[in-house]
């Protein structure tokens, strides 16, 4: 391994920050100019840092749960004592408004705090006993295993993803994005300082850079590497089961979506526009969840698409670091312009563009018009692919079966939102929806308990709760005779 070098954003392994001889630079979505030196892993920082891991491993399973407790809530702390660093930073590095990003770390403090709560009974099971034997079942961590994270809200999710694993015990090496690698080290910094500081060892966290064909690759396919929890497009995922087919992973998957949200037309219009709007353009629209499919009733449709295109042409674009700022810029501009090729797509499919289709603060970064598109219909591919950015599909149904065979005519499954007050209705198109998670009445908002996580190419496992402790731990189950049983007698 090279030197380390001071200009060069560096990987942690085993507890040291080391760079290696590869490197690649980011962008600043503001400028497009270069923003950082990332050290760039490949299969030999793996194999170090998976080694780490499971040298680490048997340590760290075997702290006790309620000093997990503490471990993982004095990470919270320590998240929380660098929450405006980490707020700069994952602003810069993504584009995403300081608004959305000032609330990174306190998320991702109570993604800690909330496992840190359920770490000493995590290996809790079952009794469940039988006629002539006592059966228990205990869980177990599963091993070292491998976070992939994107680059959208790169921080929150990796904390989401990292918290319940060191809960359940396990050992943890994490490939971040490579559009975003900066916030990854802050956390990793935080998470090792604070285990060791209480005595755990180093190489419970590792953290390494590259590309997803290199280091992503050689994470998934380690045999160290117990399970691989991905968050990121489908067809990554595609790529990660097969391989990590050799080394028999196992996997837990949040990919893409294109969620309807169905307004009906005896919803609270003003609440329901609201929602709709907040869904698709905040966070620049690079958000896994967000209501990228508007299908709106046709006795409304009209009058509903005009208020939004309004609004949506105030939406205020600007600076990521303003604090008015509602749009930032697109992380990079190989993003940006697979966003700004829809707009001829729409037009040729017989859409029409309401409102944006175009970029904005022209000449400087990557930087695209909040983009309505209406009178859409559910075959064409703006209707059908996940864009990924400020651009909003509208379109007409007439009836309650219409609206269900539009919303699930997606090969996604991720989220739905509901719009009406007729309460009946609500609970059986919920019922209906090809989704993971259905909100009535409201736009996303999460409750650390609840499951989340998608169906049909949404993805596969669940995380929450109690949820991501099936996922980094192992079920077994012990029976104990009562000595009561007849033992079969060969050769008696
Ligand atoms: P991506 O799939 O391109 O990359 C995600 C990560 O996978 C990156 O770290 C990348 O380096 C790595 N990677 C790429 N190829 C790999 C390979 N062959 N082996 C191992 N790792 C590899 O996704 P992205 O563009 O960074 O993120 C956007 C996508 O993430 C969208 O599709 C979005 O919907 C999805 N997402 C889903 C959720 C969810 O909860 N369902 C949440 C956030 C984002």
């Amino acid at each position: 391994m090279a030197r380390f070098r001071e200009d060069v954003v560096p990987h942690l392994i085993a507890g040291e920050r080391v760079t290696g001889s590869e490197t690649f630079d980011t962008l600043d979505p503001t400028t497009n100019g270069r923003q950082c030196t990332v050290a760039a892993g490949g299969a030999a920082e793996i194999d170090r840092a998976a080694r780490a891991a499971a040298d680490a491993f048997r340590a760290w399973r075997d702290v006790p749960g309620a000093r997990r407790r503490t471990i993982l809530h004095a990470i919270a702390d320590a998240i929380e004592a660098r929450a405006d660093e980490i707020a700069l930073v994952e602003s810069a590095d993504c584009g995403q408004p300081i608004r959305y990003m000032a609330k990174a770390a306190v998320r991702g403090a109570e993604n800690f705090r909330f496992y840190a709560d359920r770490a000493p009974d995590a290996q809790n099971g079952l009794s469940l006993p039988d006629v002539d034997h006592i059966n228990y079942t205990m869980r177990q961590p599963i091993g070292p295993v491998g976070v992939i994270t994107p680059w959208n809200t790169p921080f929150m999710l990796s904390t989401w993803k990292i918290a319940p694993a060191l809960a359940a015990g396990c050992t943890v090496v994490h490939k971040p994005a490579e559009w975003s690698p900066l916030s990854a080290v802050i956390l990793a910094e935080i998470m090792d300082d604070t285990i060791r500081r209480h005595g755990g060892p180093a190489g419970v966290v590792n953290l390494v850079h590259g590309l997803g064909e290199t280091a992503g690759r050689a994470l998934t396919e380690h045999p160290a590497i117990k399970a691989v929890a991905f968050v990121g497009e489908t067809t990554t995922g595609s790529h990660i089961m097969a391989q990590g087919a050799a080394t028999l992973k196992r996997v837990h998957f949040e990919l893409g979506g294109k969620n309807p949200v169905i307004v009906f037309d005896d919803a609270d219009l003003d609440r329901a526009l609201d929602a709709v709007l907040f869904m698709i353009y905040s966070l620049n629209g690079e958000r896994c969840t967000s209501s990228s499919r508007a299908l709106v009733q046709r006795s409304i449709y009209a009058d509903f698409s005009r208020r939004a295109a309004e609004r949506a042409r105030r939406i205020r674009i600007g600076h990521p670091l303003d604090p008015a700022t509602e749009l930032g810029p697109l992380i990079h501009p190989r993003h940006a312009e697979k966003v700004l090729s829809y707009p001829a797509l729409a037009r040729q499919e017989g859409a029409t563009i309401a409102c944006g289709g175009g970029r904005a603060m022209e000449g400087a970064g990557n930087y695209v018009e909040p983009t309505l598109y209406v009178e859409a219909a559910a075959a064409m591919r703006i209707a059908q692919e996940e864009i990924f950015g400020p651009v909003l599909t509208m379109i007409p149904f007439a009836d309650e079966a219409e609206a269900i065979r539009i919303a699930n005519d997606v090969r996604y499954g991720l989220a739905g939102y509901i719009w009406t007050r007729d309460v009946g209705r609500a609970h059986r198109v919920a019922r209906d929806l090809e989704a993971g998670m259905v909100w009535v009445n409201s736009e996303n908002v999460r409750h650390l308990p609840t499951p989340f996580g998608g169906v049909k190419n949404s993805g596969i496992g669940r995380d929450g709760g109690d949820y991501s402790f099936d996922f980094y731990m192992e079920t077994k189950n012990v029976a104990v005779a009562f000595d009561s049983h007849k033992v079969p007698r060969l050769g008696a």
